[in-house]
């Protein structure tokens, strides 16, 4: 095979992925060839899962979490809504559920609601936030799953999720908290978003993001192990009696990685990878504002500006990875690999060809 090189991370400024930490690299390599889907078998990974999920449970404001470290956030959410929907219609035969988001949720949602059957209802926001009344508008005794993000794809913000939270209670419903991106910069920020913070049942958090482990390393996690009472199914042929991962053969690379990767940073290496990247936002909004153009206030990490389309289409012929929010904004997200002087180097290209 003709050997091909992976693209290098000094133009990528829209991914939520980033360069994993060295340890995360190594502990992926060593545990390349095991299965955690079969942790009868291999017990070793098996056991380092346990140590994902209470470190995550940690990171999140839980002790004993329960969960698993899922191919990414997608499969998490996909699953937060099964748990929801498997647990309303176990308990009152629930046949036409639905589950309550965000506007500004992630598209996952819309593949899981697509394959599991559920409505998808899509409160609009204020100021690009769940406006929690027009959500309780939508919220009815079909409700099963009332879902709050934090830290949105497109523009960084954070839901008020203990509002949501007590609404999700108020009609028996769950909550599920969608950190996969924020997880890991929010402990350091004043927002409530945890399981301390509200009264929510399940939340995704992604090493493989912010987290900097490698890919694929996703984390879903219950506040009680009953929540995934209602994805288990048997597992006749395998030692372990139930299974309640979505996938079944999976990555012990990434459940490795996730443990090393959060060994080596959590707290201090997050903390200051969380303050450099705030630090950055800012610095990048000041110097687009100066120049004219509109941005979007950062709150979290992650910079929208309203840049000509064919500005942009430019950028993307210099090898800028660049994309664009819903509404055609730039957008630019500040993970650990965007340094100063990428930006500045940005910034350079972007005065030439603006
Ligand atoms: C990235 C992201 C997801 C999807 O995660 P994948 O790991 O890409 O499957 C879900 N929700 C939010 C808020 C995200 O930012």
């Amino acid at each position: 095979m003709q050997r091909a090189d992976p693209q290098d991370f000094a133009r990528v400024l829209s991914s939520m992925c980033t360069i994993p930490h060295p340890e995360a690299r190594a502990a992926a390599q060593r545990f390349l060839a095991t299965n955690p889907g079969d942790p009868g078998t291999y017990e070793t990974v098996a056991a380092l899962e346990e140590e994902a999920i209470e470190m995550l449970g940690r990171i999140a404001g839980l002790s004993d979490a329960a969960g698993y470290v899922a191919s990414g956030g997608t499969e998490a959410n996909i699953q937060a809504v099964r748990i929801a929907r498997n647990r309303a219609r176990n308990r009152d035969g629930s046949t036409d559920p639905n589950v309550v988001v965000p506007e500004s949720a992630h598209f996952s949602f819309t593949k899981a609601a697509d394959v599991l059957g559920v409505e998808l209802r899509r409160a609009p926001l204020t100021d690009y936030r769940t406006d929690v009344d027009a959500m309780a508008e939508l919220t009815d005794e079909q409700t099963v799953l009332v879902v709050a993000v934090a830290g949105t794809t497109e523009y960084g913000r954070v839901d008020p999720i203990p509002e949501i939270a007590a609404l999700a209670k108020a009609h028996d419903a769950l909550c599920h908290v969608d950190a996969a991106w924020g997880g890991f910069v929010l402990p350091f920020t004043d927002y409530d978003w945890n399981f301390e913070h509200a009264p929510i049942d399940t939340m995704t958090i992604d090493p493989h993001k912010m987290g900097q482990a490698v890919v694929p390393a996703g984390g879903l996690l219950a506040r009680s192990s009953e929540l995934l009472d209602p994805l288990a199914i048997d597992t006749p042929y395998l030692e372990s009696t139930g299974q309640v991962t979505l996938t079944g053969t999976r990555s012990g690379a990434g459940v490795a990685s996730a443990v090393a990767a959060m060994e080596a940073l959590w707290p201090d290496g997050y903390r200051t990878a969380a303050r450099t990247a705030q630090d950055n936002a800012e610095w990048l909004t000041a110097a687009l504002t100066e120049r004219g153009y509109d941005v979007v206030s950062p709150v979290l990490p992650l910079v929208a500006a309203d840049i000509p389309r064919a500005t942009i289409e430019k950028l993307r012929d210099h090898n800028w990875r660049v994309s664009k929010t819903g509404a055609g904004e730039l957008r630019i997200v500040m993970m650990p690999h965007v340094t100063r002087e990428i930006l500045r180097s940005f910034l350079d290209d972007l005065d030439r060809l603006d």
